[in-house]
């Protein structure tokens, strides 16, 4: 188990790393250890966390009542709090500003559809939880639905939240979300991107299985627009179509000859035909 101010140690290079990879600015983001069940070591409100010091952290209990330190706690407190009532086995939190998700957010894309085989093992889906004001008790409200059963969660116009077994692994998923957002943009510029099949998925879930490796929760509701279900309005193609990129980037997609809805129908057809030949054999 590690002292204290060995998890000092840890806050500040995880907020070190964080503002040296951009993801957040100036006095943005923060950062807690759970120290014990209901005490935790958190940063301060409105420090650079790129030039913060172990001496600048927080201990505080869950109410946010300052235990230790010469500051008031993160405003984010009960931000953090609550991941920690809600899970006992979370021992860290991270929130920061990584630009390509909260990019995403503003576009209305969600990246909770699976499009990588490493986030299905590592993250599942990466759900995108309703805007709410920083620093309230609704941003705390608006994570409830997700916390229990995701590790990673977008927050609308704001940030990103994850949790780990420790800071290190809350820093690594933050890193992991960001990469397959960054991914997932450059894919929509060069044209149409696919999510991967129930099919596919449930393949990936059988190898994770023989790995053992938890399976993490995939979104039922997940949508990216694409129109795939012919439900959305105003998002056929031709026109939002997200999933497609911009109307350049679709108009020089490889194509089945249809629109992106029938593109993934191909897939899934696709699929299924090949589970019906594996099954005959
Ligand atoms: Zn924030």
């Amino acid at each position: 188990m590690k002292s204290e101010s060995q998890h000092r140690k840890d806050i500040v290079e995880v907020c070190r790393r964080i503002h040296g990879r951009g993801w957040i600015s100036s006095t943005d983001g923060n950062v807690s250890v759970r120290l014990r069940d209901d005490r935790i070591l958190i940063t301060p409100t409105g420090i650079h966390k790129g030039f913060m010091s172990e001496r600048d952290l927080i201990v505080a209990d869950l109410s946010g009542k300052v235990i230790a330190g010469r500051a008031k706690p993160s405003t984010e407190i009960v931000l953090h709090a609550t991941c920690y009532r809600q899970r006992p086995d979370v021992q860290a939190v991270v929130h920061a500003h990584p630009t390509m998700c909260v990019a995403f957010s503003l576009a209305g894309i969600t990246l909770a559809k699976c499009l990588l085989p490493e986030v299905v093992f590592t993250l599942g889906s990466i759900p995108t939880a309703d805007y709410a004001p920083p620093a309230t008790e609704e941003v705390a409200e608006s994570i409830r639905k997700y916390i229990n059963e995701y590790d990673a969660i977008i927050l609308e116009r704001h940030g990103s939240l994850t949790v780990g077994p420790d800071v290190f692994a809350a820093y690594n998923t933050l890193e992991r979300m960001e990469h397959v957002a960054e991914i997932t943009y450059h894919a929509r510029q060069l044209g149409a991107v696919t999510p991967l099949s129930p099919a596919q998925i449930e393949r990936l879930r059988q190898v994770g299985d023989r790995q053992g490796w938890p399976r993490r929760k995939i979104a039922e509701e997940a949508c990216n627009n694409c129109n795939a279900c012919g439900k959305l309005e105003g998002c056929g193609a031709g026109s939002a179509a997200p999933m497609g990129g911009s109307a350049q980037g679709r108009s020089s997609a490889p194509s089945t000859g249809g629109s992106p809805a029938m593109d993934v129908a191909a897939v899934i057809a696709e699929e299924v035909a090949g589970a019906l030949g594996r099954a005959k054999r």
